[in-house]
């Protein structure tokens, strides 16, 4: 069987992969998203399709493509994207139009809940859920084996429930949702109050970005706490306890077997992950006495959402081919 070329459009890079049938990630190409236009997302998109299918010579089985938006159940239209230009986008057929080929898309969530389900950390779940910590939060779901999209496609965005009432600002048109308090842009968000309220306290933080605290990103965060500043560390363990909240109110709801955070977050591992757990230890209603989820990284770290959209690119041509 050929491979299948699959995209992960995100809020700050546009991440593409060569992958094989069984998962294997065989090359990968990437470049930073262009947010002003739809045209210039679209453009990046092509680009790195361009350079991945050029690099890889041979056929491929199918090209998808998962980015961080709300499509509707047929998958031809963004209906909105709150990181991203799209509404009421035509996502599908302006990259076939690009590309001269066909193009399967959906949600980048979706697609990474997806491939955990397929080859990484939530085979055998009877039901999976997917939280991914990036530009924002994703959410996908995997239940009885099937991606559930919802009545009108848009289920799982989980990163819009509100957490904080009145709280922070977010690109959806409200207040207080959940992923201003726990993905990379949370990080950056806080790191930048806290350089600017106590610069003293920020001093590492501040190192990496000549003084200048606007200029913070979640990254930065990131590789401060590897490294063991403080600040970071503690700002890293914040995440992880609005995660493990958020994670309570979700088995709540669903009750999965298993939850895998993925993103570009979770390559923080443990330093999330344990406070996230210990918080839903405390928060989880009818602790002591049900079982709650595990709580995973993602297996396939922050490759997982290209590798899902070649996936189900893939299974999508194969039914196609079938009639
Ligand atoms: C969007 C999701 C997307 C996620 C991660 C959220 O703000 O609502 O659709 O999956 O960001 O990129
Ligand atoms: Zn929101």
């Amino acid at each position: 069987a050929l491979p299948a070329l699959g995209v992960d459009v995100g809020g700050t890079k546009v991440a593409g992969g060569v992958v094989a049938p069984d998962g294997t990630v065989l090359a990968t190409a990437r470049r930073s998203t262009p947010t002003a236009s739809v045209a210039e997302t679209e453009a990046a998109v092509a680009d790195v399709v361009t350079e991945l299918a050029g690099a890889h010579g041979g056929s491929l089985a199918a090209v998808g493509v998962g980015a961080a938006g709300w499509f509707d159940r047929t998958g031809d239209v963004v209906l909105f994207s709150p990181h991203l230009a799209w509404r009421h986008s035509s996502l599908r057929r302006d990259l076939a139009a690009r590309l001269r080929r066909p193009v399967w898309v959906g949600n980048d969530a979706d697609a990474a809940a997806w491939a955990e389900y397929r080859f990484g950390a939530a085979r055998g779940a009877e039901l999976a859920l997917c939280v991914t910590l990036g530009t924002g939060i994703g959410g996908g779901i995997v239940a009885g084996g099937q991606l559930q999209r919802g009545a009108h496609g848009v289920a799982g965005e989980w990163g819009h429930m509100r957490v904080v009432p009145d709280g922070r600002l977010c690109p959806c048109g409200n207040r207080g949702c959940w992923e201003q308090y726990a993905s990379g842009s949370a990080l950056a968000t806080t790191a930048r109050e806290v350089a600017t309220r106590s610069p003293a306290a920020a001093a590492r933080l501040l190192d990496r970005v000549d003084g200048d605290a606007a200029r913070l990103t979640g990254e930065d965060v990131a590789r401060a706490a590897a490294e063991g500043d403080p600040v970071a560390l503690s700002l890293v363990s914040d995440v992880g306890e609005w995660l493990g909240q958020g994670i309570a109110d979700l088995a709540t709801v669903l009750d999965p077997d298993v939850v895998v955070i993925g993103g570009g977050v979770s390559v923080l591992g443990e330093m999330v992950l344990r406070p996230a757990r210990e918080r839903l230890d405390r928060a989880l209603p009818g602790r002591g006495f049900r079982p709650g989820p595990r709580v995973v990284a993602a297996a396939l770290g922050a490759q997982a959402g290209l590798v899902g959209a070649a996936d189900l690119a893939r299974t999508a041509a194969c039914a196609e081919h079938r009639g």
